[in-house]
């Protein structure tokens, strides 16, 4: 990784962390989650660098992939759980993180374990261990604490602008992953941990699609569509929010959806639907991203104190 692939993560991570200390400050219990994610979204640009996804606000027993449709009138409940996933990047190159703030005292237990299951995995990382062995040190003290990590969510690598890279760091010890981390990387960890199953499924709603075919999906009537959203986002996830202009074009926000969902299922989009554990359940995220330095140091990114100025 080169010195000024370094400095973008670095760039991107500090940006991150503003982002993030925002939202611990000024997200409340009736806020609108609309203006919650557009303003993030905002304060992101202000900074001087793009969303590398829509801001996700996953309430409660949702754990990830939900953020405000254009007319959401959704709210932020009373003692809720409220996860804030935040995704930066500069020139391509992302920061990825998260964290759950809690407006009920019945969950700070789960909050703490995340949190504590993260900075244990963090302690942990170095080039070459094993994916497996930081997903069996966030098992072990999210279990310790009496709760289960999700199972079917994991970290992952990050490449330029492409937030799934291909490897996984999962939340528990998988006997099936041989991965190991390798110098010269990012990783985002992420573990997650829930008063329910420990599994999430899918949802109906969808928020977030990205591109997953570009050439392919050219003789399609839909192909000025994709045209505009590659344009803007490239490969990235986005949400509707991000093109008013296409809602006019197509006649309206429902015509959009369909169209996207059409695109998702012709294969042309991949479409991320709100993913949860059991309803009446709650879930907990932390998340940080980390670059395993050629040197052999570790720089987590989105964590300016432990960044050497
Ligand atoms: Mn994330
Ligand atoms: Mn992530």
């Amino acid at each position: 990784m080169d010195e000024e692939v370094v400095r973008k993560y670095l760039r991107a991570g500090e940006i991150a962390e503003k982002v993030k200390a925002r939202a611990l400050r000024e997200v409340r219990p009736g806020d609108k989650i609309l203006d919650v994610v557009t303003s993030l979204e905002n304060y992101i640009r202000e900074l001087g660098a793009e969303p590398a996804f829509p801001v996700n606000i996953s309430i409660d027993n949702e754990a990830a992939h939900r953020t405000a449709y254009i007319d959401d009138v959704g709210t932020v409940p009373e003692e809720s759980v409220v996860k804030i996933d935040i995704g930066v990047h500069v020139d391509g190159y992302i920061a990825d993180t998260a964290i759950t703030i809690s407006f009920s005292d019945k969950y700070g237990d789960l909050v703490e374990a995340t949190r504590e299951a993260l900075d244990r995995a963090l302690k942990a990382i170095k080039p070459g261990i094993r994916a497996s062995d930081i997903g069996a040190v966030i098992e072990k003290v999210i279990k310790s604490r009496g709760f289960k990590p999700v199972r079917n969510l994991s970290g992952h690598s990050l490449a330029e602008y492409t937030i799934h890279a291909g490897e996984t760091i999962p939340n528990y010890r998988d006997p099936l992953n041989f991965n190991r981390l390798t110098l010269g990387s990012a990783y985002a960890i992420e573990p997650f941990a829930s008063t329910g199953r420990g599994i999430v499924h899918e949802e109906k709603r969808i928020n977030i699609y990205s591109i997953r075919r570009y050439t392919k999906c050219e003789e399609l009537p839909e192909d000025q569509i994709i045209k505009e959203v590659f344009k803007k986002v490239r490969t990235l996830p986005f949400s509707e929010r991000w093109f008013p202009e296409l809602i006019i074009v197509v006649g309206g926000v429902s015509r959009l959806r369909e169209i996207f969902k059409n695109l998702s299922s012709s294969g042309c989009l991949t479409a991320y639907p709100v993913l949860s554990d059991t309803p009446g359940s709650r879930v907990a995220q932390f998340e940080e991203t980390v670059l395993l330095l050629k040197d052999g140091s570790v720089l987590v990114t989105t964590q300016r104190d432990v960044i050497p100025t």
